[in-house]
């Protein structure tokens, strides 16, 4: 299995594809997770199945993360924050927070996950002697429209539309004036626009209408009126100007070897660069090279 793949050009912000899978099983694809790289600052958007792994073969552990950025609270979203979080704690030299940032109901899913892992907190606090306090998880809800920085990154929130699941956000962070767009789950929307406006890394989940048409599921069904399709995402990087368009979360699971496929539709609406591929896909964004 191929697992990577790299566009390079002069670096500022670097996004690397952890997870490219969804809610459905794929013994290749990990569930939604991206990783950005933005100066100092070493951001985990979303924490999907098996982020723990793809984040050890990027070369990052958790104790390296700066942060937790959610982009909403469905389970392929946030199944694995308990390992990032257990992981960072456990491997972490000295007591280190580890700064979550999500929308309303971020602190309720981590007082859940703790509360889940109390009994293994106990196990390893009376074990090591030099581990004396439970894990240090700092929550932020944050809000469209608010701003923050972590190190030289600088992120503002975005409000999208993933109803009813509600509220969920995208997050634009920017460093050295590469920006990178992060939405999650959401269908285009006037948020989606201003998250996107001018980015120049733009990185949507997707799900493929034609395909999961064809699937006789009622309940895959439902699926079809809360995310972006490969079309709708193009239209949304055409209309906002940016400069890549970046496609993670297949669903159905992208069958190796119909990326052309994929990239095709897309290009029938968007006339930039359009990335997508295996887990571990990087893209780079800076000045032109
Ligand atoms: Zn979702
Ligand atoms: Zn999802």
């Amino acid at each position: 299995m191929q697992l990577a793949r790299s566009v390079v050009r002069a670096v500022s912000v670097e996004v690397t594809l952890l997870g490219t899978g969804s809610p459905l099983p794929s013994p290749d694809r990990a569930g939604p997770a991206t990783l950005v790289r933005a100066g100092d600052a070493t951001l985990l958007v979303d924490s999907g199945r098996a982020v723990v792994m793809r984040l050890a073969a990027a070369g990052v552990l958790p104790v390296g993360l700066s942060a937790v950025l959610l982009t909403h609270l469905h389970s392929d979203h946030i199944t694995d924050l308990n390992d990032v979080i257990t992981t960072q704690w456990v491997m972490a030299g000295a007591p280190t927070p580890l700064p979550v940032y999500g929308p309303p109901g971020t602190r309720q899913v981590v007082d859940g996950v703790l509360a889940m892992l109390t009994l293994d907190q106990q196990y390893r606090i009376a074990h090591h002697a030099d581990l004396e306090d439970p894990p240090a998880v700092e929550v932020a809800e944050v809000q469209p429209g608010e701003t923050f920085t972590v190190g030289a990154a600088n992120i503002s929130v975005h409000e999208t539309d993933h109803r009813p699941v509600a509220p969920t956000v995208g997050y634009r962070i920017e460093h050295e004036g590469a920006i990178a767009a992060l939405a999650g789950d959401t269908v285009p929307c006037p948020g989606l626009d201003e998250l996107c406006a001018g980015a120049h890394l733009y990185v949507q989940t997707v799900i493929r209408s034609d395909l999961v048409r064809a699937i006789p599921s009622a309940r895959l069904q439902d699926i079809l009126d809360y995310h972006s399709t490969v079309d709708q995402a193009a239209q949304t990087a055409a209309r906002a100007g940016v400069q890549t368009l970046v496609l993670t979360h297949y669903v159905p699971p992208l069958v190796p070897g119909q990326e052309d496929e994929w990239r095709a539709i897309a290009a029938a609406h968007f006339p930039g660069e359009i990335v997508l591929g295996d887990d571990l896909t990087t893209v780079r964004a800076g000045a032109p090279a």
